[in-house]
């Protein structure tokens, strides 16, 4: 059973003012008239949900395949190298939510004091326990008891269109950043060319498992309201295994074309190849988080200059 209708804008709050934009299989995809978020409707179950990042979610080809030289391995590192030339960071007590099967925590133990994970998987955060991080929470990030250190960094590498509730997962990083702590996260833009080009077909609309899709000003919004500011956004591009493309590409058609574009893969061993690819669809945001007490500055909630901050890095 799905959960209620969600016509509401999890920023704007009711009476709901969505516009229907198009379906995706047994969804809904809304914007909302005030703020421009788009969003999936309904949202699914705890049980739903449970179900959708089972084993299963991360058995596509070798996306979190995680051996040395693997292309989550080579992400992984990059977004390290670009965080720790941030200005401002700190390279101590840092906390990668929905950290899967542990690749970047991997990459960042080597360079911070201290690197904690959550994971709602089991699986995964098996993973990634095997992998020597035994640091890792399993459950969900709202009610997960992680210490009470303050925390210098959260990750949220490819997270935030999967929650039902965006907005309260960044307050929630809000309240455990020190003053003056950094947020990074990535997600799709749904403003991109590709994805206005591509539309209901856009990879990345893949309703339930993205529930939100995301512009630079939405995110923007989004992280004002939950308390962030200097909000940057660039495009960095990633390594994208070809038996992964190949699946995405399949399950577009059927999830049966999609299974047998995964069993193609595993018997020409496609993942090992994994270019280098941007389609300038998927966005990388890091921000600050603003001192308590002050209110958010007009360029924070502005919108006119978001594109200029895109692709700056
Ligand atoms: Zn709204």
């Amino acid at each position: 059973m799905m959960s209620d209708e969600r016509r509401c804008c999890v920023m704007c709050g009711p009476p709901a003012v969505s516009e229907h934009l198009f379906r995706k299989g047994a969804y809904a995809i809304l914007r909302c008239r005030l703020c421009g978020l788009i969003f999936a409707s309904p949202h699914p179950t705890h049980d739903e949900l449970e179900q959708i990042y089972s084993e299963s979610f991360f058995q596509v080809g070798e996306k979190f395949a995680g051996q040395a030289g693997s292309s989550g391995r080579l992400n992984a590192e990059h977004r390290v190298r670009r965080l720790l030339t941030t200005p401002g960071v700190i390279r101590g007590n840092w906390l990668d939510v929905g950290c899967a099967t542990g690749d970047f925590m991997l990459a960042a133990r080597p360079h911070v004091g201290h690197i904690a994970g959550v994971e709602m998987s089991m699986y995964a955060a098996e993973q990634t326990r095997a992998k020597g991080l035994q640091d890792v929470v399993v459950g969900d990030f709202l009610r997960a008891s992680l210490g009470n250190d303050p925390v210098d960094i959260v990750t949220m590498w490819d997270v935030i269109e999967h929650v039902p509730d965006p907005l309260a997962f960044l307050r929630h990083a809000f309240q455990l950043l020190r003053n003056g702590g950094l947020i990074a996260l990535s997600t799709g833009d749904i403003g991109s060319l590709v994805a206005r080009v591509m539309g209901r077909f856009w990879h990345l609309m893949i309703p339930p498992r993205h529930l939100y899709f995301f512009s630079p000003v939405t995110i923007r919004n989004l992280l004002s309201q939950a308390g962030f500011e200097a909000v940057v956004v660039s495009k960095p591009g990633k390594r994208v295994p070809l038996d992964f493309a190949l699946w995405k590409l399949a399950s577009l058609v059927t999830p049966r074309a999609g299974s047998a574009a995964l069993r193609l893969g595993a018997l020409t061993h496609l993942g090992h190849l994994a270019p280098f690819v941007n389609l300038w669809d998927i966005m990388t945001i890091v921000a600050r988080k603003r001192p308590l007490g002050m209110t958010p500055s007009p360029e924070d909630v502005s919108t006119h200059q978001y594109d200029s901050l895109v692709n700056r890095s």
